[in-house]
């Protein structure tokens, strides 16, 4: 049939936030991209709670702003915790300086389904070819190059689309992620499950901390409470995987007995009820979601979001790592499609700045769970840097190379633990200062581990608020590349 093979530039798989945004970004620049999603939106999705790179910084570039705006997502301007030495809640705001006003140090908590729709509904009007309901099933390759895929359309019928580039962008349950860098290597540390649902409505925290997302550590892990409107909360418990029979043999009596166990919320839900509504009147559980590849891309091919790697739901970070990666593919296939620079040194930049940026939160959130002091808990006692498995610190210092730490290389594992515990008691020590601090500075930001960690996210940020970084951006590395002016290419430095 005419349609049987068509040819775009680019070629888009999965239109979550990740597949939208490199969709998006490719489309400014002027090429012809399809978008396949397999399911028909509004579908559900988990992982509610966003960061302000996400909001400020991707959605601004990527002209969904005002949109996001108008949605009237609950406006989260940090987080309160019961986690760490301190058996008393303590706050996080986003603000550099809590009392002053900045109106771009907040995010949102998101009901996925609407956020998602947003952003694959802006792909659209910019022009993306957005096709749901069509389910990729292969990839076309020869021996040089990924070439295209095969795909099956809303009523059955089989298709192919070829391209000069295809992005993997179909999340955890990615079925072709496999055409680069084989398998998927899994985390040890953060291998735990969740079990999430809904109630109709919740206590809130005091303003203007109401919406926060509240994580509060207990016995058994860590549950999340993201308020998503007046009359819907995200409650979720991560767990040890060695619950797993129980959770999923009956997740609703696992997540409602986990629930009750943890003082804080149980008091928050006091005779809340779970909610009715479609999608949220569901408990679902998720695992194994902790984990990288050995390669992002290979010639005409690229991954982005989940289906490249996802650290840990603690601290929020998927989003933006799957946005962040999405527009770092989308920079080197513009430059790519160009003919400005050679592919090869696109997609190395791509990698480069993929995995360093992945490496510090992973860093940051080993750092994170071992700052919680429980010695009478399996689950946390699991979770201190001191039992990090050499083979896992092994495997991590062949990810990150000597980039997660920037200028510092990694000699083996035996450093890669000893600089884990640095920065966990570098974290430890700002929250610890985080009760006395006078409202003006966020003692937060003045820890190194929390700087650079965020580091990454503040300069998208400032690409989206003031149309470019307040300081040149440097290379990453020797010979690296540096972003364009509209932050949709590279370029290389001094040109
Ligand atoms: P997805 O959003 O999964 O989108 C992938 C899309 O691809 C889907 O729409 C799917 O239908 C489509 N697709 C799949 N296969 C095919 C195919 N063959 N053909 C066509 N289409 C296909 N992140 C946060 O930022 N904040 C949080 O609070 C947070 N909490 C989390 C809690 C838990 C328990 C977990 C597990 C994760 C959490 N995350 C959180 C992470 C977040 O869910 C993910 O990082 C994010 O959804 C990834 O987006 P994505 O675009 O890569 O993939």
């Amino acid at each position: 049939a005419e349609t049987a093979r068509e040819t775009f530039d680019v070629i888009v798989v999965g239109g979550g936030p990740a597949g939208s945004t490199v969709a998006s970004a490719v489309a400014l620049r002027g090429h012809r991209v399809l978008l396949l999603e397999q399911q028909t939106f509004p579908r559900y999705q988990i992982g509610e709670s966003l960061l302000p790179s996400t909001v400020h910084g991707v959605c601004r570039i990527l002209g969904a702003e005002d949109e996001m705006t108008r949605a009237g997502f609950k406006v989260k301007r940090g987080g309160t915790f019961r986690w760490g030495r301190n058996r008393d809640p303590w706050q996080f705001s986003f603000a550099l300086s809590p009392r002053l006003s900045d109106p771009t140090s907040f995010a949102y908590q998101v009901e996925r389904s609407r956020f998602d729709a947003i952003l694959l509904g802006n792909a659209r009007r910019l022009g993306v070819d957005v096709r749901e309901g069509c389910r990729v099933t292969g990839v076309l390759a020869d021996e040089e190059r990924v070439r295209g895929v095969s795909w099956m359309g809303p009523g059955g019928e089989e298709r192919e689309a070829r391209a000069r580039y295809v992005v993997d962008a179909s999340g955890n349950s990615s079925r072709i992620h496999t055409h680069v860098g084989g398998k998927r290597t899994y985390s040890d540390f953060f291998r735990n499950i969740a079990v999430f649902g809904y109630f109709a409505g919740g206590g809130r925290l005091p303003e203007p901390n109401d919406g926060n997302i509240f994580c509060a550590a207990f016995d058994e892990g860590w549950i999340w409470y993201i308020p998503l409107r007046d009359d819907l909360t995200s409650v979720g418990a991560v767990v040890s995987r060695e619950n797993a029979a129980a959770v999923q043999g009956d997740p609703v009596a696992a997540w409602r007995r986990l629930i009750d166990s943890c003082a804080e919320v149980r008091d928050l839900l006091d005779g809340v009820p779970q909610a009715t509504e479609a999608p949220y009147d569901q408990v679902r559980v998720r695992k194994d979601w902790s984990y990288w590849k050995s390669r992002l891309w290979r010639p005409g091919m690229a991954l982005a979001g989940d289906a490249a790697c996802f650290v840990d739901p603690v601290l929020s970070s998927g989003v933006h790592l799957s946005t962040y990666g999405a527009l770092l593919a989308a920079r080197s296939i513009n430059s790519s499609l160009a003919g400005d620079l050679d592919e090869e040194r696109c997609f190395e930049e791509f990698e480069a700045r993929y995995r360093h940026e992945y490496g510090l939160f992973y860093e940051f959130l080993v750092s994170f769970y071992d700052m919680h002091q429980d010695e009478r808990s399996y689950f946390w006692k699991a979770r201190k840097v001191a039992g990090v498995a050499a083979t896992e610190l092994e495997a991590f210092v062949e990810l990150v190379g000597g980039l997660a730490s920037g200028d510092r290389s990694l000699a083996g594992p035996g450093e890669a633990g000893a600089r884990l515990t640095a920065a966990s008691s570098d974290l430890d020590e700002a929250v610890g200062r985080l009760p006395d601090s006078d409202g003006l500075r966020n003692p937060l930001y003045e820890s190194p581990t929390f700087r650079q960690t965020f580091h990454e996210g503040s300069v998208l940020q400032e690409r989206g608020v003031f149309g470019g970084p307040l300081e040149d951006e440097t290379p990453l590395r020797p010979g690296g590349l540096v972003p364009s002016e509209d932050g949709l290419a590279w370029l290389a430095p001094g040109h």
